[in-house]
């Protein structure tokens, strides 16, 4: 008896196949490849992607699914038929209303640009990368007519990470977020300033890499389904739920570099072993959007790794293993340091709390540059000008400015958004876990995280991308996205760290 069901997960399942070994070639050129390997490499993942996406934007992916559609007997949106039929109907349509020709010339137009970036930020000249951008806003544009929106071009950008969620619900969310924000980063700065002297003494790699691995393995990373690698910048990369690796890299003489990327990767890849092993090699086997994975990241890297609890279990640990570094210095000096708040020019290297104002930044300019009101040529004016207003410093620099990141060469716009959207979720899944595990932050100083890792793996890791953004927020904290329990979580750590009234 024909399946429709299996018929179709039949046929999807090369094209993860086809994605996970392209992921493999792009986690080797990031880690262990010969510079003489580039070439070669691009070719080969170029071949791969386009297999990947030829077989998912085929007409038979169509014709499948509409079989599979009627044998679905239920509305469950949890069910695995029902969300692998609406998930892949989602992205299908979304695949096949773009022409091929188009999809050709954005990548054609994507790698000259990240070219041209590179020299642009070397040579520091603007100039060299701005016709490369007026063409990747141009096709983007294009793309999200093809697609199609609600309000604005725009729309059609965001959904490609954030699925279910409009560009004036992230706008009208992140104006609410700043009116109380900048009244905090104020105050902070007409307090005292705290040291963290004691975060820039020499600590050796090596020790650093076993004191890391260890917290990842206490917080619940399955070094067997995983590892550790070195590259110029920290990823997470999954190739199934038994292999999700993490990198990260290392600064002798700057401690949190290295601790807190660790963290931070180890938190995407907890979500990404979570999933449930039985959506493998199906579209659902990922995270329900780029903001839920940086929320996993953000959770444990800043709720849980920059928390008093978790030094107070931890300081020994680190002290034992830099003896020289840190006989000297107590929990608080150690805990204060690693909350310092700081104004900087650089977005990665930026604090929990100011990093919000360099992404609203680059939201608003995008979202000019995709609705015309910001024309490409004055971006570095308006970037400075943004950083002024919100932060109070000025890069001297394009290259420490509007050529800072990598996003817009790719032709990623509607990216940047995400990663606060993940701090505001973060901060909204640890208030439903503080009410629902009794006693969280003393379990957390007793170095127990099984409790908060279960919660995270029943209620949001095992779904993979069943569920859209908005719809489990909606089911595991009974409200919409908010900026109010984050706002909460820093007035109170951030105004008992500066003593603030
Ligand atoms: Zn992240």
């Amino acid at each position: 008896m024909p399946d429709p069901l299996s018929d179709l997960r039949d046929h999807l399942a090369p094209v993860e196949d086809l994605k996970a070994a392209a992921a493999v070639l792009a986690w080797d050129q990031e880690t262990y490849m010969p510079d003489g390997g580039a070439e070669a490499r691009a070719q080969q993942l170029s071949t791969l992607q386009s297999m990947a996406h030829e077989r998912f934007a085929s007409d038979e992916t169509g014709t499948l699914l509409d079989r599979a559609a009627d044998a679905v007997e239920t509305d469950d949106p949890l069910d695995d038929d029902a969300a692998l039929v609406r998930v892949t109907r989602r992205d299908y349509d979304r695949a096949a209303r773009v022409p091929s020709s188009l999809v050709a010339e954005l990548s054609a137009a994507t790698s000259r640009a990240k070219q041209a970036w590179k020299q642009a930020r070397t040579e520091d000249d603007f100039s060299l990368f701005a016709p490369h951008l007026e063409t990747l806003v141009d096709l983007s544009v294009e793309k999200a007519e093809a697609i199609g929106y609600d309000d604005e071009p725009y729309d059609a950008l965001l959904e490609e990470f954030e699925p279910g969620l409009s560009t004036a619900e992230v706008a009208s969310t992140f104006e609410a977020l700043r009116e109380d924000l900048v009244p905090l980063v104020d105050a902070i700065a007409d307090a005292p300033q705290l040291d963290d002297e004691v975060l820039r003494r020499s600590y050796p790699q090596p020790k650093q890499k076993a004191f890391g691995e260890r917290v990842l393995d206490d917080l619940g990373y399955d070094f067997d389904r995983g590892r550790q690698d070195v590259s110029a910048h920290p990823f997470t990369t999954s190739f199934s739920p038994g292999d999700v690796r993490i990198t990260t890299r290392y600064d002798e003489s700057y401690l949190p570099s290295a601790f807190f990327s660790m963290i931070h990767e180890g938190g995407h890849a907890l979500y990404e072993q979570g999933i449930d092993p039985g959506l493998a090699r199906t579209p659902l086997a990922d995270g329900a959007s780029l903001g839920v994975h940086e929320s996993q990241a953000r959770l444990w890297e800043n709720h849980v790794g920059r928390s008093r609890p978790f030094w107070r279990h931890y300081f020994p640990k680190l002290q034992d293993t830099f003896p020289e570094a840190l006989d000297d210095v107590g929990l608080d000096t150690f805990y204060r340091a690693v909350n310092r708040v700081e104004p900087s020019l650089i977005r990665v290297e930026a604090d929990e709390v100011t990093y919000n104002l360099h992404v609203m930044l680059r939201f608003e300019l995008e979202r000019g540059l995709i609705d015309g009101s910001v024309a490409v040529n004055d971006l570095p004016t308006l970037w400075n000008e943004a950083m002024d207003d919100s932060l109070g410093v000025v890069p001297d620099t394009d290259a420490d400015g509007v050529l800072q990141d990598v996003h817009w060469s790719m032709g990623s716009f509607g990216y940047f958004p995400t990663y606060t959207l993940g701090t505001l979720t973060a901060a909204q899944l640890m208030e439903a876990i503080e009410d629902d595990v009794p006693g969280l932050h003393d379990r957390i100083a007793d170095g127990q995280f099984g409790p908060l890792l279960d919660w995270l793996r029943t209620r949001v890791h095992r779904h993979g991308q069943k569920l859209e953004a908005p719809d489990l927020l909606a089911r595991v904290t009974g409200e919409a996205l908010s900026a109010e329990p984050w706002l909460r979580y820093a007035n109170d750590k951030f105004g008992a760290l500066y003593d603030l009234t």
